[in-house]
């Protein structure tokens, strides 16, 4: 047995949320690039697959009524409406995926970041800030995927996302990427330690004295 066996390991949830232009997703594809074992929490939604987008890849893409028929059936650990779309995290598949101790990340806004807190509240929740206005402005219309009106939605909205960092664990301000990413990655590992994590570990190892006395010496 070792301590990366899973028996005496659970996965860890880690949350990213920052208000959109910021660079989480880039910050996230960075991490599983890095760390391919993480689990990824599938959404559910109820907004159109754009681009390359899968079904069952990047979302779950469901009808309103479906979504509303799961949340009825009290599927979601946590859902939100987030730019007229509904969204929304199932509960089985990542408690499946955190008892077989998958780390399982969310990339969620901070309506679902709340909502999760309640249900996994051992987990590790980050918000990652811009540096300014002016930076994420300039993000915003180089990403090229938003038009003005968009963007200045998304701005507005910023704004009443940053007011929610203060329930959040750690914040990384993605200014220089890099270091925004040594960041992130360091939050990531230390969450790993968290003795409730790795029940059972200390009981395990500290049985490997049982056979050899447990005496100690007086210095
Ligand atoms: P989000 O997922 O938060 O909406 P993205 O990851 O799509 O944001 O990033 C928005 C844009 O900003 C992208 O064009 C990305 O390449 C760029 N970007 C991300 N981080 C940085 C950074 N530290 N410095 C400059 N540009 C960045
Ligand atoms: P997009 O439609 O651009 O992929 O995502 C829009 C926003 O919805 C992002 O802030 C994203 O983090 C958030 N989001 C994605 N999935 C979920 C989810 O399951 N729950 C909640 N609350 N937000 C989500």
């Amino acid at each position: 047995m070792s301590i990366h066996d899973h028996t005496f390991r659970l996965g860890q949830v880690l949350v990213v949320c920052a208000p959109s232009g910021t660079g989480k997703s880039t910050l996230i594809e960075m991490l599983r690039r890095e760390f391919p074992n993480f689990a990824f929490s599938v959404s559910f939604t109820t907004r159109a697959p754009r681009g390359e987008e899968k079904d069952g890849r990047e979302y779950n893409f469901v009808s309103r009524d479906k979504f509303v028929a799961m949340r009825s059936r009290g599927d979601f650990c946590e859902w939100a409406e987030v730019h007229g779309n509904f969204y929304g995290t199932a509960t089985k598949p990542v408690e499946r995926m955190l008892d077989a101790g998958k780390d399982v990340l969310f990339d969620i806004d901070v309506q679902g970041a709340r909502q999760l807190k309640k249900t996994f509240y051992k987990g590790t929740f980050v918000f990652v800030l811009p540096p300014s206005r002016e930076e994420l402005v300039r993000r915003l219309r180089g990403r090229g995927m938003d038009s003005n009106e968009s963007i200045l939605c998304r701005l507005g909205n910023a704004l009443g996302e940053m007011e929610q960092a203060t329930n959040f664990d750690y914040w990384i301000i993605n200014d220089d990427l890099e270091m925004a990413y040594q960041e992130l990655r360091a939050v990531y590992l230390a969450g790993r330690c968290k003795p409730s994590l790795r029940s059972g570990i200390l009981d395990n190892i500290m049985g490997t004295w049982e056979d050899n006395g447990t005496t100690g010496c007086s210095t």
